[in-house]
């Protein structure tokens, strides 16, 4: 028999029908516009984890499980990024994050994890040649996004020279971050979406989506959007010792770094991190889903390696949803 024998078609079919149902949850959902929560979603993806787990010879390589984001559209230019940007894989659960640990610390001697948080906005690319800001692409399908340079170019916290007054930028520099409307800022623009008429968006991730993907700027110019950055890609004409280094640096020339980062050396330290945050998620002006801890070393980080989805020297701590059903009815109501 084949290896597709061994799965019965029962499970065969609910297998073709998640995938469908998440591919096309994943699209409405970059492009702003999702039906349903991200809670939902997860239990989907879960569901269909579970399937795959069972019954490995239904994991493909375009299987939701093993990719990146969703195809870009057709109304923005491609752009290939220098290095792929990958997701995060999850732990929703204690257990969950003690079990990511110890494989990590079974494979690496890791003495220090960066902790921070994760924010809930768009991932997008920003590549800078010389300290000059030359394209910036959302994330897309982690190899191909889609060109967003002169909305970028627009937000505010974003150099398009880098600071090179203590540092000269290197030669080449890819730098990856969240863009997002802070709470403020969301209720006002959707205060001045009802004044003129024009529907308010969901929520700030759907309205940090709808602004950036603008095919007029302006419009985005008028968009009070934020961005933090918290990871770099390709580089040449400088090395990086650790994640903490890389935030130290990227600062150093200007560019938007959170202060709410720590590097943490025990477990304990790591797990009142998380912890504070579960109590205090409303504290940072912007929305969070969870933490986000790395392993700080970046040769461990290499030691370590990826997956097709996502690196294995880190794991996002998902916080459990709030007041689903609110912000259902909201979703429903808005799109
Ligand atoms: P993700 O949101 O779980 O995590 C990966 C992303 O987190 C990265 O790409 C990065 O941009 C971002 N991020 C934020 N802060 C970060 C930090 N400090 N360090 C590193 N990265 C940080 O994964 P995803 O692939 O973007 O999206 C999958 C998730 O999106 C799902 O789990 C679900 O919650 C949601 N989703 C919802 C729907 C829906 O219909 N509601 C559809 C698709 C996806």
């Amino acid at each position: 028999p084949t290896a597709e024998d061994r799965a019965p078609a029962q499970v065969r079919e609910r297998h073709a029908e998640l995938s469908a149902e998440l591919d096309d949850h994943s699209y409405r959902y970059y492009m702003g516009k999702p039906v349903i929560s991200d809670a939902e979603y997860d239990t989907l993806m879960r569901e269909l984890e579970g399937i795959e787990e069972r019954h490995p010879s239904l994991v493909t390589r375009d299987s939701p499980t093993q990719k990146v984001g969703a195809p870009i559209s057709v109304d923005f230019a491609p752009i290939e990024h220098l290095e792929r940007m990958q997701s995060l894989d999850n732990a929703f659960s204690a257990e969950e994050f003690e079990a990511w640990v110890q494989r990590v610390e079974s494979e690496a001697p890791i003495d220090a994890y960066l902790c921070e948080l994760k924010i809930d906005g768009l991932a997008v690319d920003l590549v800078y040649e010389n300290g000059r800001l030359v394209r910036a692409a959302t994330r897309g399908d982690g190899r191909v996004g889609e060109d967003i340079t002169l909305n970028l170019r627009t937000i505010e916290d974003i150099p398009v020279d880098l600071d090179q007054s203590a540092r000269a930028a290197p030669e080449l520099l890819e730098v990856r971050g969240e863009v997002f409307l802070p709470g403020e800022a969301f209720e006002e623009l959707n205060a001045r979406l009802a004044d003129e008429g024009k529907t308010p968006f969901a929520n700030p991730r759907n309205g940090a989506a709808g602004s950036l993907r603008q095919k007029d700027p302006r419009i985005t110019a008028t968009r009070p959007l934020s961005m933090l950055v918290h990871g770099v890609g390709a580089h040449t004409g400088v090395e990086f010792t650790h994640q903490s280094h890389v935030y130290g640096l990227l600062r150093e020339w200007g560019l938007p770094v959170s202060d709410r980062y720590r590097v943490l050396t025990t477990r304990q330290e790591v797990a009142d991190y998380i912890d504070y945050y579960t109590e205090h998620r409303h504290e940072p002006p912007y929305e969070i889903d969870g933490v986000v801890i790395k392993v700080d070393d970046v040769s461990l980080q290499r030691r370590l390696g990826s997956t097709s989805r996502a690196p294995r020297w880190a794991i996002a701590y998902k916080y459990p949803p709030e007041e689903v059903t609110t912000r259902l009815a909201d979703i429903r109501v808005n799109v």
